[in-house]
């Protein structure tokens, strides 16, 4: 592919971005469970009007486009208030949950610099079931990541957490709810740690800090997450997930400006302009803050609470269908409209391909630690309506797979490559690895049951060694 050498028309353009998403997942059918979140027509033309309105505009600086700074000042006030920050609470708008965590670690990371200069090989405390995020921030940022175990309910358990206290920690952290199994961390009692050795805490409320709240009030028994816990010093709350906004916006917040000071970047280190970011990028489009501003407007209390009360209802009913079928069984008792299954009887990825091949899409999680492999289960406004149409096909495409062999490639692998050290496996091999799965060659593979039991069948390491590999290979 090379520029054409005379410029396209419009009407050719725009014929081709549509040939181009007619492959994509059909979110619109509502039988797609994550990715898009879709909160009504209407709400999602708001959002987009709004959108478009400030694509141009770049918040790169806010002194030049004081509408973004007041987009951005407004909604993280609303955010404030709803998390019972109180006076003190400050935070920023950022692109996602991923930039919102990098930022909460690295001004953990900055406040150590200054209030314990004598560590020098800076720790994190992480469940294991806190969102890769987390360790994607550690890498960037040379903080050691501390893994503690979740107990089997995968709520982080406490007393391990106060065990993993070294002179080194600087950061505790626990999720309000945690992605995979959608039940909330202890964060009372965490946060009450880290109070206790003078260290930072952070809620990971990217996918469930917002709509928490509206559960509460509807009289679900929501654990306490937010500010009004003492010892929570910072919480990352994505506003493109269950604040239903347009992708690219989420925000941080810190309990005071005294820890959120280490998260700002200001730069007059080269000779070009003077460089103010509050978040990672740069220069970015205004078009998110203005989208996130209008839907939360549009939407406001009344809206959230009417989607939840159907979210909390669609969750219910998923839940009782999932738990009767004698073949599945949940992995946890959900605190939030998140949660998972598995079998012991039958191949959920087969399963999974099953109802992909079906129109549905539904997630899968490999095996970690004391998390078996399961189907992960994000309920969304979209789906409220066809949680009895999923359920049957759901036991439909059970008995359609009942039969299916599995196993065996997954107990070879272990065989072969169970107990090898990652590092020490060859270019070849991963090669090898990467064709048992089917993998490599044209175009995406169709079924990914095979990929998964693979993937499932590996050590964490390896598995990352062969994603990147893949990666590397296909752009
Ligand atoms: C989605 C999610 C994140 C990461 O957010 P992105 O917006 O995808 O970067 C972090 N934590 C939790 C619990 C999440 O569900």
């Amino acid at each position: 592919m090379i520029l054409p050498s005379k410029g396209i028309n419009k009407n050719e353009i725009s014929k081709r971005l549509d040939e181009f998403k007619s492959d994509d997942l059909d979110w619109r059918s509502g039988r797609v469970f994550g990715y898009v979140f879709d909160p009504g027509t209407e709400a999602m033309e708001v959002g987009k009007e709004a959108y478009m309105k400030f694509l141009t505009e770049n918040a790169l600086d806010f002194t030049s486009f004081p509408s973004l700074y007041k987009f951005e000042k407004e909604i993280v006030e609303m955010a404030v208030n709803h998390l019972n920050g109180g006076d003190e609470a400050v935070g920023n708008f950022t692109s996602g949950g991923t930039e919102s965590i990098i930022l909460a670690v690295k001004a953990a990371r900055e406040h150590a610099r200054v209030h314990k200069p004598e560590i020098t090989e800076p720790e994190m405390i992480l469940p294991i079931t806190a969102h890769a995020a987390f360790h994607k921030a550690a890498r960037y940022l040379n903080v050691k990541v501390v893994p503690i175990p979740v107990d089997d309910s995968f709520r982080a358990d406490v007393a391990a957490t106060k065990n993993a206290i070294t002179p080194n920690s600087i950061l505790i952290v626990g999720s309000a709810p945690s992605y995979a199994h959608g039940v909330v961390d202890p964060i009372a009692e965490m946060a009450a740690v880290a109070l206790e050795n003078g260290l930072l805490f952070h809620t990971d409320g990217c996918v469930g800090a917002f709509m928490l709240p509206f559960f509460k009030k509807l009289g679900e028994p929501v654990p306490d997450f937010d500010f009004s816990v003492p010892g929570v010093t910072s919480i990352s709350m994505d506003l493109h997930k269950y604040a239903y906004t347009p992708k690219g916006a989420s925000v941080v917040l810190y309990r005071n400006s005294d820890i959120r000071k280490h998260q700002i970047f200001a730069c007059s280190h080269w000779t070009g302009y003077t460089i103010i970011n509050n978040a990672i990028m740069s220069s970015r489009t205004g078009g998110p803050m203005a989208a996130a501003y209008a839907v939360l407007n549009f939407l406001g209390e009344d809206g959230y609470m009417n989607i939840a009360r159907k979210k909390i209802e669609a969750t219910q009913k998923l839940l009782a269908g999932v738990k009767k079928h004698k073949d599945l069984r949940i992995m946890s008792e959900p605190d939030f409209c998140m949660f998972s299954f598995t079998s012991e009887t039958i191949s959920v990825f087969h399963l999974i391909d099953e109802m992909n091949s079906i129109g549905w899409y539904i997630q899968p999680a490999l095996s970690y630690e004391n998390s078996r492999h399961n189907i992960h289960l994000s309920i969304n406004f979209s789906n409220v309506d066809l949680v009895d149409a999923f359920l049957k096909d759901l036991y439909k495409s059970i008995d359609k797979i009942r039969d299916v062999k599995y196993g065996e490639l997954g107990e070879a692998l272990k065989q072969e490559f169970g107990d090898k050290d990652p590092d020490s496996i060859s270019d070849l091999e991963i090669q090898q690895l990467l064709a048992m799965g089917g993998i490599g060659g044209e175009g995406f593979p169709e079924a990914m049951a095979d990929i998964n039991e693979m993937l499932n069948a590996l050590p964490a390491k390896l598995r990352e060694k062969l994603l990147v590999e893949y990666t590397n290979s296909i752009f």
